[in-house]
């Protein structure tokens, strides 16, 4: 089953018999999530902590601080290269929105200064967000989807679901096997596409095997805007205010689905990757054991993780 849904085509596909209730208690958790983290929903908590920036605190619900709260780490951890503080940036851009345009040098640079996610402020106790300058907004798009992603399986799996497909928008959660090991039964692995960051969406260039596992990509495919022959996609630099350059086209990041919050985890490192390049990403990546990734580059050559040899496909 497939409905629009945070920004994307979200499907949930269930590969045996699951009653329809399982279906409706997901999508409804989905727009749960979108009416708490969507910026574009003007009453969601995330937009009235961006309405009461500089001005005051707010209070919202626990699992906006414990998204917020796994964001600011990866923003600490990568030197603000992940930044959930960018909103000021995104909405200046407006890649994928109804008019993306390039922003003066000067727009930007005031952007930037409203841009600090060490000006978010949690209280936990009271449960409530601050952030600390007037214009000041956050977004979290690079990290949602996962944790999206994970409700979902959470739903599913509490439903008695064991195999499942769940696809938001290229962050991918395959739970269980396609096909269990039984008496005489082999078991079948998923085997999840990788997308050709250059082709048309559907055009595969690796295939991975898994089972039990979330895999997520970050590309310049995603979303983008082109002007005059150049392309402007929608990961920025917190540093020059301009979408990441570097010599990645896509990462895709995969991990294990019973680690706590795999598909976020994943999707927060997805963006961090992309946005920390081919030069310090495959470093990074070993704060993280167990964790694999694909790296495109915008050469086309395919680079993976040890972990994966022989479970991808060319
Ligand atoms: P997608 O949403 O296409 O799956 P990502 O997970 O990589 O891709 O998230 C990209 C989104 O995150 C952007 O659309 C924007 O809302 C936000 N974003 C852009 N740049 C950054 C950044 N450097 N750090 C954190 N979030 C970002
Ligand atoms: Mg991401």
């Amino acid at each position: 089953m497939s409905k629009l849904a945070l920004g994307t085509v979200c499907s949930v596909r269930v590969y045996q018999k699951a009653e329809p209730s399982v279906f409706t208690a997901v999508f409804k958790r989905l727009s749960e999530i979108e009416d708490i983290f969507s910026p574009h929903i003007y009453s969601s908590n995330l937009n009235s902590i961006n309405e009461n920036s500089g001005v005051s605190t707010v209070r919202v619900p626990n699992e906006l601080i414990f998204v917020l709260k796994t964001a600011l780490y990866y923003a600490e951890i990568s030197d603000g290269a992940f930044n959930p503080a960018l909103g000021p940036l995104i909405q200046l851009w407006d890649i994928g929105g109804d008019n993306p345009r390039i922003p003066s040098p000067v727009e930007i640079e005031n952007a930037l200064s409203l841009c600090s996610w060490r000006d978010v402020e949690i209280n936990e106790d009271d449960g409530t967000v601050f952030l600390r300058k007037d214009g000041m907004a956050l977004d979290l798009g690079a990290i949602v989807k996962g944790y999206a992603a994970d409700e979902t399986a959470r739903i599913l799996k509490e439903a008695g679901v064991k195999k499942a497909l769940i696809d938001f928008g290229g962050n991918i959660l395959a739970l269980g096997a396609k096909q269990e090991a039984g008496f005489l039964r082999k078991e079948i692995l998923w085997r999840i596409g990788v997308q050709d960051p250059v082709k048309e969406r559907g055009d595969y260039v690796a295939a991975i095997s898994v089972k039990d596992a979330t895999l997520v990509t970050s590309g310049v495919y995603e979303r983008f805007f082109e002007k005059n022959g150049v392309r402007y996609h929608h990961i920025l630099s917190f540093k020059t205010g301009m979408p990441v350059e570097n010599s990645l086209a896509s990462v895709t990041i995969i991990q294990a689905a019973d680690a706590e919050y795999a598909s976020m985890q994943a999707d927060a490192l997805s963006t961090t990757i992309f946005a920390l390049g081919c030069e310090q990403g495959p470093s990074f990546l070993q704060k993280f054991p167990g964790t694999e990734a694909v790296f495109i580059l915008k050469t086309g050559e395919i680079m993976e993780t040890d972990g994966l040899k022989g479970r991808l496909s060319k």
